[in-house]
This record gives structure tokens, sequence and C-alpha cells, in this order.
């Protein structure tokens, strides 16, 4: 792969696709972890003198302008992050970003409208994909591939229009891909996993794959209860994914077969109802239950304190540790202690730790945690996943040759 040294770029519109899906509440920005990942790539390329146009997604709009995924905020916080003014395009590939990638001078960036505004972003067909790169190969000389957190998505902006430019790799992704290799080809051992999060089926995957690498699955998050309903355990209104459960017996049998060690929640912090996470109001209900104890009217919503010392022992003498998923729901307070824990767990150890996805990312800082104290944090939880799984990413592919 060509990096960002490899292009002559003073004085040319370098197109880079970033990944700057920050979460966003009413409008404001909770965490601006993903635009300052990318901005030392911007910030180098505006010293080269390039007139830089920057791209994104943001949320899940459906192929058409959307206000509530606007990508303004993110051009203000990203002027901030850069200590110089982003123009913002009001459209992807219409007369405002004509008009304002025109405008660029020298060492100017510039900020589009949310990509997935339209429909050719993310279509499955090849050439209404294709025909949309080809608006956005207009806009541009050059391509710089940086938005690790949609490497995994076959997007035109991804994947189409790196092959309609002379492209490189960006220092972010290029440092991702540096990061996942420790954790594939030379892992050192012990080497935990926790898996947490919502995203159940999404994650299941990588399992398989681990259970040929890992020496330890800690399961927490909504996932658990999949596999404690597995084991034959009532989980009451708990997050359920019940047409894994044969795949998540297979798991339990092959880890045996591979002496990996599956490490399942003991005890559960439990509600009648979700939280309120925006206003935080007082959970009255809460109580904690052992894992095979969850009424049939009641939610799990975090791990116990029987299980934040389990896992704490499991990654205390690990030497390569992986999170992905916080394993309760962390953004109200009352079931924070989990995740709290977990993050705690990955400092107290020795281990090169790496926290991915993006909610990961944000309850490490949302919580306090210093960022910095980690191994790494990826700005990408689907694409960091995949890569463990063996996948090949259409976006990495794209950058290859
Ligand atoms: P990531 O973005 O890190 O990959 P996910 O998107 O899969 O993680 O999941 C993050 C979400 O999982 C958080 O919003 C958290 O509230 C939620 N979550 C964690 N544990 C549970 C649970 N037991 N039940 C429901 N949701 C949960
Ligand atoms: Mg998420």
């Amino acid at each position: 792969m060509k990096t960002i040294e490899d292009l002559d770029v003073a004085g040319k519109r370098v197109f880079v696709r970033a990944d700057l899906n920050v979460p966003l509440s009413d409008g404001r920005i909770t965490d601006d972890g993903r635009i300052r990942a990318v901005a030392p790539t911007i910030a180098k390329l505006v010293r080269a003198g390039a007139k830089v146009v920057v791209a994104s997604h943001l949320g899940r709009p459906k192929g058409e302008p959307d206000p509530q995924f606007s990508l303004a905020p993110v051009a203000v916080r990203l002027g901030e992050v850069l200590g110089t003014p982003v123009a913002f395009a009001t459209d992807t590939v219409g007369e405002s970003a004509k008009a304002t990638v025109a405008a660029l001078a020298d060492g100017e960036v510039t900020l589009l409208e949310n990509l997935r505004f339209n429909a050719g972003e993310t279509a499955k067909d090849d050439a209404e994909r294709g025909a949309f790169a080809d608006r956005l190969a207009e806009l541009a000389d050059l391509y710089v591939g940086d938005g690790f957190g949609a490497v995994h998505r076959k997007h035109a902006s991804v994947y189409d229009l790196p092959a309609r430019l002379p492209h490189a790799v960006g220092d972010l992704i290029a440092t991702e891909v540096a990061v996942l290799k420790r954790l594939t080809e030379e892992v050192e051992r012990p080497y935990a996993v926790v898996l947490g999060g919502s995203k159940v089926s999404d994650k299941v995957g990588v399992i398989d794959n681990l259970l040929g690498k890992a020496d330890r699955i800690l399961i927490g998050g909504g996932m658990a209860y999949t596999f404690l309903a597995a084991l034959g355990h009532e989980v009451g209104i708990s997050l359920l994914q019940k047409d894994q459960i044969p795949v998540v017996l297979e798991y339990l049998e092959r880890a045996k077969e591979n002496n990996v060690e599956f490490v399942l929640p003991v005890d559960i912090a439990i509600s009648g109802s979700f939280p309120d996470t925006k206003t935080h109001a007082p959970v009255t209900d809460f109580a904690v239950v052992d894992a095979d104890g969850i009424p049939a009217d009641k939610e799990g919503l975090d791990i116990g304190p029987k299980t934040r010392e389990l896992f704490a022992a499991k990654l205390a003498d690990a030497k390569t540790v992986f999170w992905n998923g916080p394993v309760g729901v962390f953004e109200h307070p009352t079931f924070a202690e989990g995740t709290k824990a977990v993050a705690q767990a990955l400092l107290d150890s020795e281990a090169f730790t790496v926290v991915g996805g993006g909610d990961s990312a944000a309850a490490v800082r949302i919580l306090g945690f210093d960022e910095t104290k980690f191994g790494h944090i990826s700005t990408g939880g689907g694409a960091s996943l995949e890569y463990l799984e063996g996948k090949t990413l259409p976006g990495l592919a794209a950058l290859e040759g």
C-alpha cells in the first residue's frame, strides 16, 4: 500500500474518506474521538499544501438528506481540533460541493455533507455505486483512505472511488491495521477477549475465529443472555438472540476441544425496564441476582459484582486483551459499574490492550478513563471484528496496489 508520503499532494485536491460518524445527542457531539483520530492525517495534508476534501457518513440516513444526520456540527468541531476553519458543503456532489472545492486554496480544508444522503453511496448495485463514485471523483485528483470504521463496507466512497483515483492509505488506517496484526499474527499470551454490547448477531461471528486464537473469551453485555439461555437458564426480558442458540452451543463445545476458556457472568444486575439513559432517572427496582436466577419479568442490564471480580481476575495476568462492547448499559450510572470494572482491569493488567467499537471507546472516555493509558483505542468496531474474523475488508483491498 502507498502512504501519503508516496503521493505528491502539494496543490492537489485530495479526497480524504474519513469516519466522522460521531455520537450526537440533540445535535451536540457527545464524543469526538473519531474526529481527533483522523485530524493528524488532515493536518499533515494541510502542511503539505494540499486542498483537502474530507468526506464521511454519519448514522444511517435513507439515501436522502435528513437534517438529524447532518455533518454540519462535525465541521465546526473538526475546525476547532485542526485550529483552522473548515468550509462546509451543504451537499456531497452538488453545486455547494463543487463551489466549495473550487474555492479551496492550498492548505485549506472542506468537509462535504453526509455521503449517505446519496443512495449511490451504499447501493448494492455496482453500477449505481460506480455512478456516484464517478461524481465524487470529479471533486479530487488524489484519494486518501482513512475511514477505518467504514473499511468493512463495500460503499462507493470506500471501495469504488479509490479505483478511480491515485490512492494511498492514511495514517489512521495504517496504525489500526498494524495493531490488528499484533492481535492475529504475533499475539502474546495469555490472550483474553472481552465481548459485550448489543449487536449480538454482528459479534457472534468473531468467536468462530477467536476459538483458534484466544485463550479466554469473556462474555458480557447483551450477548451474555444468549449464552445463558443456551445453558438452559431463564433470561427474562433480557436481550436474546434465540436463533443464535445452536451456534453458541457449538462454540461452547469447540471451546472445550480447543482449550479455550469461556467466562460467562455469574451474577447479573437487573431491572423491570430499560433505564432512562437521557435523564438518568433513578432505577427504583435495581437488584442483583445469580446468572441462573433472572426472574421472567426482569431484564439483565449489567454484570454483577461477583462477575466484575471474576472478569478482573481473568484479565489480571493477560498479556494481550481485545475488548469490544460495553458489558452493561453504561449510559446509565446504575448499570455502568461492569464496564468501569472491565476498563479498570485492562489498565491494571500489563497487557497490550485494544479497545474496539464506537460505544466501547466512547464508554472509556465518558466514564472518565485516560484513553492514552490503553494500548490502542480503535475507531472501528465492526471493521476490527471483521478483520479478526479473517474476512477481506473491501476498503483495505481497494487501497492495495
Ligand atoms: P460497540 O459500539 O462498542 O461495538 P455495540 O454497539 O454493540 O458496541 O453496543 C453498545 C451498546 O450495548 C451500549 O449502548 C449499551 O447500552 C448496550 N448494552 C450493553 N449491555 C446491554 C444489555 N445487557 N442489554 C441491553 N443493551 C446493552
Ligand atoms: Mg455501537
